[in-house]
């Protein structure tokens, strides 16, 4: 017996209505990754007119009082199932925030938001922070006032992480950072001590062909799986990212520099791992409310299982260091081995976007606890670098000297995103939980890397993760895939046995 995803006439016409909210959101993801891409520079002016004509017209759609009433009728119904209970949950929240925040508040945000990262372009170029500061203070102003709007039980910061991560709360990423922290630091310490990860080498420096490194991560696209042509694109950017346009139209991007090629391999696998995630989801849910990814954490698992758990271990560089020398001949006269430790260079660096998998998340720590005090008013803007360069020298050691290598290098705080930095390491620990899962119940996964056969990860990954779409929470997910909810301890226990008994 076939199972139907929607049974409820209710849900059916419900599903129906936001087919013109999933139109408007399909054309602006193709305007966004064409914003990214090729558009010209002197369209960003209108292009961002239109983006807030477009937002406008969702909210007007999404909050209009006869759908309203459908979806809050359609709730009170007991005996929905899981999909149906999905789309509830999905619309629910989507009209509790929008009805939650003025559009006075929006719009001032959007407004300060476009000015301020134009301007922490400018004062990062120049390493002034001076001149970024006063858009930072309005920004925690107005992202504070949000946190109230949006409310919470326990924590202001709980509204914020919330929009990112469906459930998460302060309380839960407290006990997550008190474990990763002592316990990543302890595996740094010996790592350093042993010398037998590097912390520089050579291919950092080797400047490559672009044209061969582009037939490089074109092949090993195709051989993790990746439809390139009929149901993907693979173009260029400044900032590599994948965005689903539709669950038959996925688009990834990648950067070559030009030297360093394992960033830009790296980078393409990363993508490729968010990008499967969304060609996987069940097409049964195409246009509707749930059929999108459920969250950021549970994204970058994605990204960062293919990318570090696959792409950086062994049993991976081996089997594709045939390919890797035959396209880039200077790999001739290194060893797979030698290219497993260019891979996996272990070095405390001032910038999270270059930092290794041992270091990451203590970047991510820093910030969480400085936007933490941020918003509940603890700092000011003007405390932030001195204690930016504290808390880095306390957890990595190395202190900057420039703005632009501390307070100043990332973009977020700029667009007013607070509360998404976490994401990145509820990312990497689901990746990790994963990784514990799959040895389980697919006890040949090292094996299946190692003879580059990933049908069977692919499905695995499928049945646990993407195929369900946003029809449960991230929480809940975990739970019936897993059995249990987010465990930092399996990101530790990875660490070690990947950096200290040298095995993966
Ligand atoms: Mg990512």
């Amino acid at each position: 017996m076939v199972a139907l995803v929607f049974e409820k006439d209710l849900i059916k016409e419900i599903n129906k209505y936001y087919r013109t909210l999933w139109a408007i959101g399909h054309a602006v993801s193709l305007m966004s990754w064409d914003t990214e891409t090729y558009m010209p520079k002197e369209g960003a002016m209108e292009r961002g007119m239109a983006y807030g004509e477009l937002h406008v017209l969702a909210q007007k759609i999404l909050l209009d009082e006869k759908f309203v009433s459908m979806v809050d009728k359609v709730a009170e119904i007991e005996d929905l199932n899981d999909y149906e209970r999905g789309v509830v949950r999905v619309l629910k929240r989507a009209i509790r925030i929008a009805k939650a925040l003025p559009p006075r508040l929006v719009k001032e945000l959007a407004r300060l938001s476009q000015e301020a990262s134009v301007v922490w372009r400018e004062a990062k170029a120049k390493d002034n922070y001076n001149m970024f500061k006063p858009y930072l203070e309005k920004i925690i102003k107005l992202t504070r006032e949000k946190a109230e709007y949006l409310g919470y039980e326990e924590h202001p910061y709980d509204a914020l992480i919330d929009l990112y991560e469906e459930g998460m709360r302060t309380r839960v990423l407290n006990r997550i950072f008190n474990i990763l922290e002592p316990g990543i630091r302890r595996v740094l310490e010996k790592v350093l001590d042993e010398g037998y990860y590097p912390k520089k080498h050579p291919l950092e420096k080797k400047e490559y062909s672009k044209e061969a490194l582009y037939e490089v991560n074109k092949k090993i696209l195709k051989i993790l799986g990746y439809p390139l042509g009929s149901r993907t694109r693979l173009d260029e950017s400044a900032h590599p990212f994948t965005i689903g346009i539709g669950l038959r139209d996925v688009r990834i991007t990648t950067r070559y520099e030009g030297y360093d090629f394992k960033r830009s391999l790296l980078g393409a696998i990363h993508e490729f791992g968010h990008a499967l995630y969304e060609l996987q989801i069940d097409e049964k849910l195409m246009a509707t409310p749930i059929g999108t990814t459920v969250s950021l954490g549970i994204h970058e698992s994605q990204s960062r299982f293919w990318e570090n758990i696959i792409g950086r271990s062994r049993y991976f560089v081996e089997a594709i260091y045939p390919l890797l020398a035959e396209k880039l001949a200077f790999l001739k006269e290194y060893k797979p081995e030698d290219i497993y430790l260019y891979f996996n260079i272990v070095r405390p660096s001032l910038i999270r976007t270059e930092a290794d998998e041992v270091t990451y998340n203590l970047h991510i720590i820093l910030r969480y606890k400085l936007e933490k005090l941020m918003i509940t008013g603890e700092i000011g803007v003007g405390d932030l670098p001195e204690l930016w360069n504290d808390e880095m020298e306390r957890l990595l050691g190395i202190r900057p000297k420039k703005y632009s290598e501390g307070i100043l290098q990332d973009i977020h705080w700029s667009e007013a995103m607070i509360g998404y930095f976490p994401t990145y390491t509820l990312g990497n620990i689901i990746s990790a939980q994963i990784r514990h899962h799959i040895l389980n119940d697919l006890p040949e996964f090292y094996n299946k890397i190692h003879s580059l056969e990933f049908k069977e990860i692919r499905e695995y990954l499928r049945e646990k993760i993407h195929k369900w779409g946003s029809t449960y929470e991230p929480r809940e997910l975990l739970r019936k895939s897993f059995g249990e909810e987010i465990e930092p301890s399996y990101f530790l226990k990875y660490l070690e046995e990947k950096y200290l008994s040298k095995k993966i």
